[in-house]
């Protein structure tokens, strides 16, 4: 009878945990592996959960993509002085990008694209820009000369020869959109990683959270959360024992030649993102006084061989 009983309630339980199996997924997207891991009663579960945020991706990317002619971001810049109408997700992103950008003071500047183009070209030729090339590209950077009106939904470059570059918050926002779209799928216990940057859905079923290590923390479990790395230690241009990073000051024009990698936690991928982005640039300068305008934010800065500092937002909220 006992077990009768138990059987009956069995059977009358949600899906047990080994029942969830682990599936990984990974596919090419922005120039990089895009992985997946996702937890599904079945692997055709799994793979149409996985293709459908696949998908969600590649559209995305037709949204960002500073290397795409047709993208969304580059045909904004051919109508400079004019509302254009921009989709919500562009707007999202500059509405985050900007409001970063206002808060490092232009540490983070999403139209840093005029340099980041001539430090690109710059390593592809491996020989610093000139002078004059330096001067122009840089007097065409500033966050302030874009605005965006949301009733409109529509943005405005200031200037003409203005380039956005968003390639310091895109792709963060894009693996938030994705796992998104893992969940409406019925796939909420997930992971999405790319490049270093890690998004987290739910946690895997009948454990507490995700084991994911992140430098300069403590080892804990995460759910729902994103991990964000930059740095200036993998992408430079080497000339006379100088190393010039991607990642630019914006204020001197120059790639960065500072050592360091950012990792930041927190629950907005996209934020995350810039976010870490922007700590490369200031620096090891007071990391606490720009996350503390972040709650439930928290960030390490490594100083490869050196001392490492971390920072966390005051009322800081990081789960489990
Ligand atoms: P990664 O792309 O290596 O993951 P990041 O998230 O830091 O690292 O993004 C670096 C990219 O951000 C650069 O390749 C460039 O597209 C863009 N970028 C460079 N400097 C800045 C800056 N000062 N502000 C905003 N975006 C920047
Ligand atoms: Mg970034």
């Amino acid at each position: 009878m006992i077990r009768l009983l138990t059987g009956f309630l069995l059977l009358l339980a949600p899906l047990p945990s080994w029942a969830q199996g682990r599936h990984e997924f990974t596919e090419l997207h922005m120039g990089l592996a895009v992985r997946m891991v996702l937890h599904a009663p079945d692997t055709a579960t799994a793979r149409r959960a996985a293709r459908a945020a696949y998908d969600r991706i590649a559209e995305l990317e037709d949204v960002f993509s500073d290397y795409r002619s047709e993208s969304e971001v580059r045909q904004l810049e051919d109508h400079p002085g004019e509302w254009t109408p921009a989709s919500p997700e562009l707007l999202e992103v500059l509405r985050t990008a900007l409001l970063v950008a206002a808060l490092t003071n232009g540490a983070f500047d999403p139209t840093a694209g005029p340099l980041t183009r001539l430090w690109r070209q710059a390593r592809a030729e491996n020989a610093l820009p000139s002078d004059v090339a330096l001067d122009s590209a840089h007097a065409l950077v500033n966050w302030r000369h874009v605005h965006l009106n949301g009733l409109l939904s529509a943005v405005r470059l200031d200037r003409p020869d203005m380039r956005l570059d968003l390639g310091g918050i895109a792709k963060g926002y894009i693996l938030g959109r994705a796992l998104e779209v893992l969940r409406q799928q019925g796939t909420p216990s997930a992971l999405i990683e790319a490049g270093g940057d890690i998004v987290l859905g739910d946690p895997p079923p009948g454990r507490p959270g995700w084991d994911v290590a992140v430098q300069g923390m403590e080892p804990g479990l995460l759910s729902n959360l994103a991990v964000a790395t930059s740095g200036t230690t993998e992408q430079y241009l080497e000339i006379a024992g100088v190393r010039y990073a991607h990642i630019i000051d914006p204020r001197t024009g120059l790639g960065l030649t500072t050592s360091l990698l950012a990792s930041v936690v927190g629950p907005d991928p996209a934020l995350a993102d810039a976010l870490a982005t922007a700590l490369v640039v200031l620096g090891t300068q007071d990391p606490q006084r720009l996350l503390a305008g972040f709650p439930g934010y928290r960030a390490s800065l490594l100083v490869p061989d050196q001392l490492e500092v971390t920072a966390r937002s005051p009322r800081s909220q990081l789960r489990p």
